[in-house]
């Protein structure tokens, strides 16, 4: 008897009638195949489509009152419930009886942090008494419930971690990611045509790349797969072909062997960026602007890509939030400004770490294409650079070919 498998559709896998024909063709290959299988669903579709996540946050925030987080997080939780009684039905037709399960239902506690919340334990009971009855729970991604029974929700693109934190909870052989490319590619498709899947790397690897960028997968979602030991496979909806296996350098037991042994593995940008610059009134008290990341925090706002200098810090933020790093910038006495001018680009490779001559490589590379570098910064696997918005993707093109990642 095989063990559970957890598989998630993502919004696009269930956009259409044909869409969804081919997840529950998935979902019911694996029962036959004799997996108890959890579904984990997105909701349906991306924006502009009726019931997708973007969708439901325009209907309230095109209305000139300001939404409070909670009822925010109440809103964009209503696309996947919508999603997991339609797959549910779509199973009910071809004979499987189904559960839809919220994510509170499924058993996932988060805390309070609407908009980005984490998620603290997960009790999967009434999923594991729906297997026992013969039904499919079809859960929904993305949501949670905090310990005081407030709806809340993951993160966008937070379904991913649904998955993964299921999949640990309920000891699943697997997780299976499922979307619209063939796996986790050397680089975002849609920005450099010539990317290839690549067939298995390792829990860094992929939580770097989604770190940095690549938005195939959530970063917490590989988090929480890596400190459980829990495979991921990130595969199409629409393909038979393998996909990505997301796993350890090594798993005897899982029978994976994964090498991270390539320079580099991938490239990828953060456009959704803003860039903060803060300067004190007088050029030797720089010491005092450094209370601006005190400021930040108090009010839960990360920053990125850190660089302090006498006249000046840098950093950038998430550019949903830049409007609010001005609110609270406005309010102190240092001088600033927000700009949305430049992104980061990012080559992740664990096996880059002490090789000589990489960084001299990326910048050949980015000269050769007249790409400007404002700023660098890097990590054992990773370096980035700060660069115009308008060279985002020669610069992805750039570093894609210097490491003949097409190959
Ligand atoms: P889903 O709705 O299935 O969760 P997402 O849109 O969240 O799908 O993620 C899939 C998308 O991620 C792809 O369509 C692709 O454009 C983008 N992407 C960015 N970087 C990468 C990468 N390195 N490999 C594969 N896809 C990537
Ligand atoms: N529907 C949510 C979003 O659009 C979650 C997800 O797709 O993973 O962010
Ligand atoms: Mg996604």
């Amino acid at each position: 008897m095989k063990g559970i498998l957890v598989q998630k559709f993502g919004g696009t896998s269930l956009a259409t009638a044909e869409n969804r024909k081919a997840v529950i063709d998935k979902i019911i290959n694996s029962i036959n195949r004799g997996y108890k299988v959890v579904v984990v669903v997105s909701a349906m579709g991306r924006e502009g489509a009726p019931y997708a996540t973007d969708t439901l946050i325009n209907l309230a925030q095109n209305s000139y009152e300001y939404i409070n987080p909670r009822a925010k997080d109440l809103l964009m939780s209503c696309g996947e419930i919508i999603a997991s009684v339609v797959v549910g039905q779509g199973l009910k037709e071809r004979g499987h009886n189904y559960e839809a399960l919220t994510g509170a239902q499924a058993g996932i506690i988060t805390d309070d942090n609407y908009g980005n919340t984490r998620i603290l334990e997960v009790n999967p009971q009434r999923i594991l008494e729906t297997l026992e009855a013969n039904k499919v729970p079809v859960v929904t991604g993305f949501q949670g419930v905090s310990q005081e029974g407030e709806i809340t929700t993951l993160g966008r693109g937070g379904s991913d971690t649904t998955a993964t934190a299921l999949g640990a909870a309920l000891h699943a052989e697997m997780v299976e990611i499922y979307t619209d490319v063939e796996g986790v590619m050397t680089a975002d498709p849609n920005l450099v045509p010539q990317a290839r899947v690549l067939k298995h790397i390792t829990y860094e690897e992929a939580c770097e790349l989604a770190y940095q960028g690549a938005k195939v997968i959530h970063p917490r979602a590989v988090e929480i797969a890596r400190r459980e030991r829990v495979p991921i496979m990130i595969r199409s909806t629409f393909t038979e072909s393998p996909g990505t296996v997301i796993a350890d350098t090594f798993s005897q037991e899982k029978q994976i062997d994964i090498k991270g042994d390539q320079a580099v593995t991938g490239v990828t940008s953060r456009s959704n960026v803003s860039l903060v610059e803060v300067k004190p009134r007088q050029p030797q008290k720089y010491a005092t602007a450094l209370g601006c990341f005190e400021v930040l925090a108090a009010a839960n706002i990360s920053v990125d890509f850190i660089n302090v200098r006498p006249e000046m810090i840098t950093f950038i933020v998430n550019r949903e939030l830049a409007a609010r790093t001005e609110e609270l910038l406005a309010k102190t006495e240092y001088n600033y400004t927000v700009s949305n001018n430049l992104i980061k680009v990012s080559v992740v490779g664990a096996g880059m770490t002490g090789l000589p001559g990489v960084m001299a490589k990326m910048v050949k590379a980015l000269k050769g294409s007249e790409v400007h570098i404002y700023q660098t910064t890097d990590s054992h696997t990773t370096i980035s650079f700060l660069v115009k918005r308008d060279d985002e993707q020669d610069a992805l093109q750039a570093l894609h070919s210097q490491f003949n990642l097409a190959q």
